[in-house]
């Protein structure tokens, strides 16, 4: 059998925020009362895109600040990052950005970053965030390159589009970026079929009566 492609998702943010919850709905479509994730845990699920399956690793960390050091580690290498918050998180921005910087700081360019504003079930009221915070997010998203996706892991609302659609701009970006490497090498070729490569003893001698040339 052959080998699959892997692709490497994880789930950063504050704790409490709901991204166990998430992972369970997404892979057991499951809502349980978590415990308190340690470090971090990760899981294997074979899925399938445009008929070609993938070996997708969750990685799902914890969001405590003793384990925030760690968190390179695991979204080292990752192709997709969903940066967790939720709409009773009292610093719900500050935590966005911190999440998104220390992501667009040390990671690949290619890696896609996913907003997700979880708890969408809770009643309007009792949240503690706004509709105009909510909208900023959506802005400073914007200008980050990043998706939002509001869900609910309770109550079963987003949560497949959002790792769906996450993991799709992930395969596109692959596809672009393998595209790119093909057409290079060809460049190459036809640029060499064009303009052979001079030896550099020729090289010189011809900038030498370039010069000569231009100063007559
Ligand atoms: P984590 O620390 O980010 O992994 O968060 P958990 O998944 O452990 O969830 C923290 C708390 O939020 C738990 O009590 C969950 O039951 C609750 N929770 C998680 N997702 C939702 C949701 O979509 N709606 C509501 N109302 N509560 C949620
Ligand atoms: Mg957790």
């Amino acid at each position: 059998m052959s080998r699959l492609s892997e692709i490497k998702l994880v789930l950063v943010g504050d704790t409490n925020v709901g991204k166990t919850s998430l992972v369970s709905r997404y892979l057991y479509n499951k809502f349980v009362t978590p415990t308190a994730t340690i470090a971090a845990q990760f899981m294997i699920k074979v899925v399938t895109f445009a008929n070609q399956s993938y070996k997708l690793q969750i990685w799902d960390t914890a969001g405590q600040e003793r384990f925030r050091a760690m968190a390179p580690l695991y979204y080292r290498n990752a192709d997709v990052a969903v940066v967790v918050c939720d709409v009773e998180q009292r610093k719900f921005a500050s935590s966005v950005d911190f999440w998104v910087s220390q992501l667009q700081k040390s990671t690949a360019d290619n890696l896609v970053i996913a907003v997700c504003v979880n708890k969408s079930d809770i009643d309007e009221s009792e949240w503690t965030i706004t509709r105009q915070d909510l909208s900023d997010l959506v802005d400073r998203s914007q200008v980050a390159g990043c998706e939002v996706y509001v869900t609910s892991a309770k109550e079963n609302k987003g949560v497949m589009p959002m790792f769906q659609a996450s993991i799709e701009q992930c395969l596109d970006k692959r596809a672009k970026n393998s595209n790119a490497e093909h057409e290079a090498p060809r460049r190459t070729r036809s640029n060499r079929h064009e303009a052979p490569e001079l030896p550099q003893e020729v090289v010189q001698l011809k900038v030498k009566h370039d010069r000569k040339a231009s100063c007559c």
